[in-house]
This record gives C-alpha cells, sequence and structure tokens, in this order.
C-alpha cells in the first residue's frame, strides 16, 4: 500500500517541485514502485523529466472531473507519473459552478482517484501548488504525510505560519491522521548568516511545538539552477556528487530510513 506525501508550501519557488521530483527519484531508484502526482497546473512535474504538457491527451483534471479512468504515464523504472498542465487551473471554477451534487466532497477528488491506484505503488509523492486552493486541500487531504520546504530569507516564517494553519485546520476538521514530515529549509547559502539566522528561528518557533525541522538541508547550488545541463533529467539522475543531490539522499533517509548507496 502506498505511502502519500504531499510537498506543501503557499509562497512559491520555495523548491516544492524539485523536492517531489527528487524523492520520488531517489525512491524510484531504490526498488520502490512510486508514482509523482503533480496537482500544480504549472506541469513542472512532469517538465522536470524533459516532458512537454502541451500534447498530453489525459492528465489530472480529467481524471479529478471524472472523465478520464486515468492518467498515469511511465518516465523511468519503477517511476509513473499523473501529470498536470494548465486545464487544471480551471479546476476551482469547475468544481464551484458544476450543478449541485456534481462534487459532493470537493476535498477528497484526488483521494478517490488515488484510491484505485494505492496497492500499486510504495510510494506517491504528490507536488503541489504556491497557494492554499482547492487543490492544495485535495493534495493534503490525500497524503498521509506532508513535508514543507522553506527558503531561508525573510518572510519565511509568515509563509510557513500559514500554510502549517492549513495543515492543523485540515487535521482538525478532515484528516486528523496527517502527518507533518517535517519542515524542510531549502536553497540554502551557507556563506550568508541570514540562512542559518533564519534556520535557528524556525528551529526555535517549531521544535517546541513538536514539529520537526529536518537536519537535512538542502543547499542552494549554481550547477544545479542550471538547469539545462542536465537535459530535462532530474539532478537526482544525472548528478550524484552534487551537494544538492547528496543532501536529498539524506533527506529521503531522515523521513524514510530506507536508503542505499548515492549511486
Ligand atoms: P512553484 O511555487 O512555482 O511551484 P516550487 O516551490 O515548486 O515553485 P521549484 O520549482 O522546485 O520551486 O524551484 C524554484 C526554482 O529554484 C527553480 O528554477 C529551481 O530550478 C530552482 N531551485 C530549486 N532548488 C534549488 C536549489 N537547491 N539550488 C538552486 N536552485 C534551486
Ligand atoms: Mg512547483
Amino acid at each position: 500500500m502506498a505511502r502519500v506525501v504531499t510537498i506543501a508550501m503557499n509562497k512559491g519557488g520555495t523548491g516544492k517541485t524539485v523536492s517531489t521530483v527528487s524523492l520520488a527519484a531517489i525512491a524510484a531508484k531504490q526498488g520502490w514502485r512510486t508514482l509523482i502526482v503533480d496537482a500544480d497546473h504549472q506541469g513542472n512535474a512532469l517538465m522536470s523529466f524533459g516532458g512537454t504538457t502541451d500534447t498530453l491527451p489525459q492528465t489530472v483534471f480529467e481524471v479529478l472531473t471524472g472523465q478520464a479512468a486515468t492518467a498515469i504515464h511511465s518516465l523511468a523504472d519503477n517511476l509513473d507519473i499523473l501529470p498536470a498542465d494548465d486545464q487544471l487551473a480551471l479546476i476551482d471554477f469547475e468544481v464551484m459552478g458544476a450543478k449541485p451534487g456534481r462534487y459532493p466532497e470537493p476535498f477528497r477528488l484526488l483521494q478517490r482517484a488515488l484510491a484505485p491506484v494505492l496497492s500499486q505503488y510504495d510510494f506517491i509523492f504528490v507536488d503541489s501548488p504556491p497557494s492554499l486552493g482547492l487543490m492544495t486541500g485535495n493534495a493534503l487531504i490525500a497524503a498521509d504525510a506532508v513535508i514543507v520546504p522553506v527558503q531561508t530569507e525573510h518572510f519565511a516564517l509568515r509563509g510557513l505560519m500559514k500554510v502549517l494553519d492549513a495543515i492543523e485546520d485540515i487535521r482538525q476538521r478532515e484528516h486528523p491522521d496527517l502527518e507533518i514530515l517535517g519542515i524542510l529549509p531549502t536553497m540554502v547559502d551557507a556563506r550568508t548568516t541570514l540562512a542559518s539566522e533564519v534556520m535557528q528561528e524556525i528551529r526555535r518557533f517549531y521544535q517546541p511545538k513538536g514539529i520537526r525541522v529536518f537536519e537535512s538541508v538542502i543547499p542552494r547550488s549554481v550547477r544545479f539552477a542550471a538547469a539545462p545541463a542536465y537535459q530535462g533529467k532530474p539532478a537526482v539522475l544525472v548528478d550524484p556528487h552534487n551537494p544538492l543531490v547528496k543532501a536529498y539522499y539524506e533527506l529521503f533517509e531522515e523521513a524514510f530510513g530506507h536508503v542505499t548507496a548515492y549511486d
């Protein structure tokens, strides 16, 4: 039975997609049957593998709205994707504008869609959009656990508070078993004192509340930021010695405990 892990943060550009794709690729490399679900209309998860969302006949949108039974594509050994495209930006209007009774549980669309494939995977990683709307709600309710990537910069705590409040709200109202796996500091520039100050502040604030802040932190990688060098493949699959890749392996081990060698 798959463990469903959502990567969520309402702030944009905090490393959600890179974290989703990296953890999924590591899981697959270790032999776990793994599915990536893209719950973000930007469609960046598939793009991370060099794919284009322009020609997809079916996506998560059709599955959520009941127009298709499945839209899962194979990416690599042990690694599949349920991709998104910009149609998904219309999901809120589709659901709100539908006839009464058409979507009786609008926040459980993804949970329903994944139910038939849970037994086919060991891990399902869900990438979510930079907002706290319908799709993030769906991604959290469908999940067993959530990882919250946060950039170590000014205003980080503001975004963090909002997403953790939303998670707490969902736990109280809909899904008491939703586990916060941890807060993940991303794009950490070890040379700046700001990054370590922000990390300390996050640890000081959340650890007493029983919310884990991962020991693993993801460094800012200039080599990784020059993405074309990777020719449409996640760095995890092509650049095992990049510090960013090593950091994602460490995170995988810290979060899930199963890990083999870096390559
Ligand atoms: P969005 O909110 O738009 O979905 P996101 O939270 O998914 O964004 P990513 O797309 O993963 O964030 O990352 C944002 C940008 O930063 C991308 O261009 C990505 O290549 C780059 N990036 C991510 N992590 C790192 C890192 N550790 N070092 C350098 N660049 C990074
Ligand atoms: Mg993204």
